[in-house]
């Protein structure tokens, strides 16, 4: 089993790099933002809760984010998870130990994505995905193809998120650094931090990340 927690600002790469792990490495990509925009457009009661706080930036609560990854932990197979989005702040993280000891499972590596905010700012005003797949693009770095169809299954919608705007951003920023940056100290004194530029290409952090996780 390999399991991994992918760290970082918002717009750090976490859900390109996991969608790279999951397709090299079989693993399951398991991203609470996800699962909560899924809810969100399946007009679900937890769903419509969730809307307002994740288009205002601010973190939903521990419970709902702990209850959706339970779900999924109980419900999935293979050869480990690619944690993208989660844990965000140390409650979170003290409970997805507790899962994953009683599903006899241990964390094999946090890696952390540097990446300094004024490019965090750039990257997300320029980013759009694919309505169909979930493939990010980004204006500037990895465009839309001419012909209007996503590399990855020819769809033809692309979206923005309603989040991905300065005033969202400044708080989800905000949300990192209160919230979910403690989470660093927590694992590099468990032992399990490591850290990669994340400012690079899309496959040069990809190799970066490869060496953390193939050096064991
Ligand atoms: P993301 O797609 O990871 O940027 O998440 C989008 C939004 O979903 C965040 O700004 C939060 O409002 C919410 N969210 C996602 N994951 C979590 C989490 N682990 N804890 C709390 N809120 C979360």
């Amino acid at each position: 089993m390999t399991n991994l927690i992918l760290l970082g600002p918002p717009g750090a790469g976490k859900g390109t790099q996991a969608r790279l792990l999951a397709e090299g490495r079989g693993l399951t990509q398991l991203s609470t933002g996800d699962m909560l925009r899924e809810a969100r457009a399946s007009g679900s009661p937890m769903g419509r809760k969730v809307a307002e706080v994740m288009d205002r930036g601010d973190l939903v609560t521990d419970e709902i984010v702990i209850g959706l990854i339970e779900e999924r932990l109980a419900a999935s197979t293979g050869p480990g998870f690619i944690f993208d989005g989660f844990p965000r702040t140390l409650a979170q993280a003290d409970a997805l130990g507790a899962l994953l000891d009683r599903m006899g499972q241990t964390l094999d590596a946090v890696i952390e994505m540097r990446v300094d905010d004024e490019a965090l700012v750039a990257r997300i005003t320029a980013r759009s995905t694919c309505a169909t797949c979930g493939e990010v693009y980004n204006d500037l770095t990895k465009p839309i193809p001419a012909d209007g169809r996503c590399v990855r299954c020819g769809g033809t919608e692309f979206s923005r998120r309603a989040d991905d705007n300065e005033s969202s951003l400044r708080t989800r920023l905000l949300a990192y650094y209160k919230q979910t940056s403690p989470l660093i100290g927590y694992y590099h004194a468990k032992g399990k931090l490591a850290s990669v530029d994340g400012l690079g290409e899309i496959g040069a952090v990809a190799s970066a990340i490869a060496g953390v996780l193939d050096k064991g």
